[in-house]
């Protein structure tokens, strides 16, 4: 990967190389920005723009160096990623540990801390501590999609670079010109990823494109209630069933609305939407955004979700 690739981020990228054309790259950097958008990938090729070992046009993509960055192999970048818990502050401490030795091969060592929001108060100290008096040849990057919940202490020591998500027209022809996506399918990633380029490129070979339909099928054009094929899903699932579920409701109420069917997401179910659109008054769709939405919210505080997802295929069946 090169700088060339990280589509729509050229402002975040130009103000990166600015600080290094002026050797100033160095401390304690936040990438902010919505999920999925592309700020680690960024890090990491930073990461191997310092440590290329080509004479030129770095970072190369194929040198030792580079290839082994890209694997997240090389022993001096590292990444700290908790999806679940909390960083705590043996996360921070082994940084500190691993930024007091120089370099083992490389330039620079990279420490890049993905969902920063995830630390608490006493790792966000240690941290504080080491971004104080960062050593010379570390950078400390911080990756969140909540910038807001970043200890104030610790963003005042960071550079913060915003990443801000793809026009969705920008997205939709990316999609189709570099990625060979069916018109269908990359207008579909571009409107549900909201612009979100790594968020699509994630899902575009996963079944949520093919399932789209079947959600579609199930819920709403079923000429019975659901026969509980949704109910055994993981919570995951059934949290992007919701979202599907959403977003085809969401087309249903704008195209009874008057919008043109351009601007619908699902433009490849246009004429089953349109019937819908007639079916259903207002204050119906209403009342299924708010089910969806409660069962959304649900779904987080762990209540029964099979009885709300059954209650919500019978109220969308029989309306
Ligand atoms: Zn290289």
């Amino acid at each position: 990967m090169r700088f060339s690739d990280c589509l729509g981020h050229d402002l975040a990228i130009s103000i990166i190389n600015g600080y290094i054309e002026k050797n100033r790259f160095s401390g304690g950097y936040i990438f902010s920005g919505p999920e999925g958008i592309g700020k680690k990938m960024v890090a990491k090729i930073i990461a191997q723009k310092l440590n290329c070992t080509a004479d030129s046009d770095k970072p190369c993509g194929s040198c030792s160096s580079c290839l082994r960055i890209q694997k997240m192999q090389h022993p001096d970048v590292h990444i700290i990623e908790n999806d679940e818990s909390q960083i705590k502050i043996e996360d921070i401490r082994n940084i500190q540990r691993e930024a007091s030795f120089r370099p083992y091969e490389g330039v620079m060592k990279f420490f890049i801390i993905d969902n920063a929001h995830k630390i608490n108060s006493e790792a966000a100290n240690a941290l504080l501590k080491i971004l104080e008096e960062p050593p010379k040849d570390s950078v400390i990057i911080l990756l969140t999609h909540k910038v807001q919940t970043i200890f104030p202490t610790v963003l005042s020591r960071c550079k913060q670079i915003r990443f801000a998500p793809l026009p969705r027209a920008s997205l939709e022809s990316i999609l189709v010109k570099d990625y060979f996506l069916s018109r269908d399918t990359a207008h579909f990633l571009s409107y549900y990823c909201e612009g979100r380029l790594g968020f699509a490129l994630k899902l575009k070979d996963s079944k949520i494109v093919q399932e789209k339909n079947g959600i579609f099928n199930s819920f709403m054009l079923s000429e019975k209630p659901l026969d509980g094929n949704y109910f055994s899903q993981s919570k995951d699932q059934l949290r992007v069933c919701l979202n599907i579920l959403a977003s085809w409701i969401r087309d249903v109420y704008l195209l009874k609305a008057g919008i043109k069917a351009s601007e619908i997401i699902h433009t490849d179910r246009h004429s089953d939407l349109l019937a819908l659109a007639h079916r259903f008054s207002f204050k119906q769709l209403d009342n299924i955004i708010l089910q969806v939405s409660d069962s959304s919210m649900y779904l987080d505080n762990n209540i029964n979700t099979k009885l709300l997802l059954h209650n919500l295929g019978a109220q969308l069946w029989m309306a």
